[in-house]
């Protein structure tokens, strides 16, 4: 076991979020909308010894199984994460954060004239236009969004 897995003790259930970019852990927090105030036991690592050259945080969440929904929108805050399921101390799953084509119900879009931002309950669908750069584009009001401000919402 390395060095950087032993910093932060084991779980036997829950959701690892790893090789966060350095100094990012807490944004990847707030993005995910975690609190601590469910009572989870939760342990942050930031900047931990990754490779000789680099560093990490990561970050982990007892009892509590991230889907890829709630995970793939770290691809913009942290594009190298990736995320171990847990299971009784083995790895279950393990997956690396991705674009989807969409993110649906996820984040707000930013122009506050946008049906998504009215009364009406209507859910925010929000293309993914170009993967590369990549390009995020509301599909209601065909804004092209901001990613800085998507995340800090
Ligand atoms: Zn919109």
């Amino acid at each position: 076991m390395s060095e950087s897995q032993l910093l932060v003790r084991r779980i036997k259930d829950g959701t690892v979020i790893d090789h966060i970019d350095p100094g990012m852990a807490l944004v990847v927090l707030s993005a995910l909308n975690i609190t601590g105030r469910k009572g989870n036991v939760i342990t942050i690592a930031l900047n931990v010894p990754s490779s000789k050259f680099e560093a990490k945080d990561m970050i982990k969440i007892e009892n509590r199984f991230l889907e890829s929904n709630d995970t793939n929108k770290l691809v913009l805050l942290a594009p190298k994460t990736t995320i171990n399921i847990i299971r009784d101390y083995k790895v279950i799953e393990k997956r690396k954060v991705e674009l989807p084509i969409a993110f649906i119900g996820i984040f707000k879009c930013s122009n506050p004239m946008c049906i998504t931002n009215s009364k009406e309950q209507i859910k925010s669908i929000i293309d993914v236009i170009d993967k590369l750069k990549p390009i995020l584009k509301c599909r209601y009001c065909v804004r092209i969004l901001d990613i800085d401000e998507l995340i800090h919402q």
